[in-house]
């Protein structure tokens, strides 16, 4: 049941709240033995905040969870690789698995060559067809 599919719909979920709020839809789970500890979604356009990616989000609101800055026995399920500047946050986090959608082949981390943190587990193309649809479908309908 509790499967790396069943928080990656989660995600998909907060990308879907996301994209209600006419927001990039990029949503994100944070859990820690079985249990949901933080959800998230994309709100730079809301916060008026270049900063609030739903990685960064999620990472504050985990580590005020469980009081403790380190994300250790955590896994973060994202729906699109993470950009640079998500993968130094949770780089310095150091969240012990992330679990990737789909791929940003221009703005994910994986093609700077940037990597996490070396002892982050990390697993691509979860729900890789549904993460990406919905990202795509979101910049079509604004051309
Ligand atoms: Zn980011």
């Amino acid at each position: 049941m509790f499967t790396d599919e069943y928080y990656m719909k989660m995600a998909l979920q907060e990308a879907q709240t996301a994209l209600e709020k006419d927001e990039v839809p990029i949503g994100c789970v944070i859990v820690s033995n079985n249990r949901v500890i933080a959800k998230s979604h994309n709100l730079t356009e809301t916060l008026n905040d270049v900063t609030a990616h739903a990685e960064m989000q999620a990472i504050t609101s985990a580590a005020n969870y469980l009081g403790g800055k380190y994300l250790q026995n955590c896994t973060m399920y994202v729906t699109l690789e993470p950009c640079v500047m998500c993968c130094g946050a949770l780089n310095w986090s150091q969240i012990s698995k992330v679990v990737i959608g789909a791929r940003d082949e221009q703005r994910g981390f994986i093609n700077k060559h940037l990597t996490l943190h070396p002892k982050t587990e990390i697993v691509l193309d979860v729900l890789e067809a549904q993460c990406s649809q919905i990202v795509k479908d979101f910049f079509q309908n604004k051309r």
